[in-house]
């Protein structure tokens, strides 16, 4: 650590330790229900925006709640715009996965056999019949060792921490088995009994992506492992999609500062999502609104620097190319001066550990949290803080942008050398058709939503050359 920032680090120390003493935690008021950090109040704001349906990015349902959103935080007094910008939207009409043939001689299963799937968002649309080929996790030693030319590649893989799937990080096993002329990719989904999920890879060029890819579910998938082990096993699959031209909305509300118009601080979540997205990310949605109105009502004295509350759309249905990226590139100004950038984004979940013999055990704490963050001592000592006053734990801190975990979100801020973190978890049925508000826990919620409010709180109170001069990021390497 050099001499700068242990001193800096020091000198947060105490600004932190006096905060909890004087204040730096968010009183709870009286009557709950109209406190906006409340977690039954934060519940209802989920429920509401899950009652949209699939909010994917340019459709009917993410264009309503977009304006629902901007309604809402409107409702907290400020001003608020519903920006539109077009982007390159990728439409799904259907699809349809059938085991075509068993291996001869040792089933007696009738073929076809129909198999639970998701298209991996943007993929290619095609149809067509092939060989189903067996490659493990999709490793270089593991794709070397077939011929793959007309053939359907089936990978097997873990969804680490329910979200990083082993395949989809950089769209690997994708790429890789579309160069060496394999037709079509099935992937475990590795979520509970069969479900499908649906995912996003950080490798994708729209129009140009080269085959159609589907995640199974995880009964079906070990029935599609066995029958490509035994060999003779054939594959049928149809993907209607296509990509066009559409529209979205970055939603964009200001509370002005009290003291100050530059060094900005921003809260950020996303609008979009595959299926209802309780926990991704009307958890996050809620949390946003309920901020917006909290910090609205505080005195002036507490929030001396403009805050932006930013919706946005495309993380989970346009990835990595959307996110917050529209609004960052329109406001470079803006970003050169923000005191700090926090994404809201899977924030409250009931927790569960999914067995490897199919059930699942519930458990009463927390999942583990992720801390996306800066490599910066000042910004990880306040989170520590929070996440610690509000049990936000275990939380394992993962520096962007060495994650590239968002790089569309805090990702790509860090890589304008703005301080920002996401403390973020997800569950089981992550990007599943079961990720409804009936698992989000309202005590939880409102427990991160506090914990946001409070950091928020402290940063405000801390010098924006401080916290800029603490970042240790490295440049940007890629993608930006
Ligand atoms: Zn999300």
């Amino acid at each position: 650590m050099s001499q700068l920032t242990r001193k800096a680090f020091l000198r947060q120390g105490l600004l932190t330790a006096g905060a909890a003493t004087f204040g730096g935690v968010v009183p709870s008021l009286a009557n709950a229900a109209d406190d906006p950090l409340d977690g039954e109040r934060l519940h209802r704001d989920v429920r509401d925006l899950c009652a949209f349906g699939p909010r994917r990015t340019g459709t009917d349902a993410e264009h309503g709640a977009s304006a629902w959103v901007a309604e809402r935080l409107r409702a907290a007094g400020i001003p608020v715009s519903l920006v539109p910008y077009p982007f390159r939207r990728w439409r799904l009409d259907g699809w349809a996965v059938e085991l075509a043939a068993g291996s001869a001689g040792r089933e007696v299963a009738p073929f076809p056999q129909s198999v639970a799937t998701h298209p991996i968002w943007g993929t290619r649309p095609a149809a067509g019949e092939a060989d189903l080929v067996y490659v493990g996790l999709g490793t270089k030693q593991e794709l070397d060792r077939h011929d793959l030319r007309g053939k359907a590649v089936l990978v097997d893989g873990k969804v680490l921490l329910n979200v990083f799937a082993t395949y989809s990080a950089d769209g690997y096993v994708y790429w890789n088995a579309a160069q060496r002329g394999a037709v079509a990719m099935f992937a475990t989904s590795d979520a509970p009994g069969n479900l499908v999920r649906m995912i996003g890879m950080g490798r994708n060029e729209l129009d140009a992506n080269p085959i159609p890819a589907f995640t199974v579910g995880r009964q079906d998938f070990a029935k599609l492992r066995s029958a490509a082990r035994a060999g003779g096993a054939r594959i049928r699959y149809r993907l209607d999609a296509a990509f066009l031209d559409g529209v979205t909305h970055d939603v964009v509300a200001t509370l002005p500062g009290a003291k100050t118009d530059r060094d900005g601080l921003v809260a950020c979540a996303h609008v979009d999502s595959m299926f209802t997205g309780a926990l991704d990310d009307a958890t996050g949605i809620a949390g946003l609104i309920g901020l917006a109105h909290h910090f609205a009502r505080l005195p002036a004295r507490r929030r001396p620097k403009p805050m932006t509350f930013l919706a946005v759309n495309g993380h989970d249905t346009g990835f990595p190319h959307l996110g917050v990226r529209h609004w960052a590139d329109a406001n470079p100004a803006q970003v050169a001066r923000l005191g700090g950038f926090c994404t809201l984004d899977h924030l409250a979940g009931i927790a569960a550990e999914d067995l490897p013999d199919g059930r699942l055990w519930r458990h009463s704490g927390d999942e583990e949290r992720l801390l996306l963050i800066s490599d910066n001592a000042l910004l990880y000592g306040m989170v520590a803080q929070v996440a610690t006053r509000h049990r936000l734990f275990p939380a394992i801190p993962a520096p962007e942008p060495l994650a590239e975990a968002n790089p569309d979100l805090e990702g790509l801020m860090v890589r304008r050398g703005v301080p920002a973190v996401n403390m973020t978890m997800a569950y089981p049925w992550y990007h599943t058709p079961e990720d409804t508000p009936d698992k989000i826990p309202p005590a939880q919620l409102g427990r991160c939503v506090r914990a946001y409010a409070d950091l928020l709180d402290a940063m405000q109170r801390m010098p924006v050359g401080l916290i800029r001069r603490a970042e240790r990021t490295p440049r940007p390497v890629s993608r930006d």
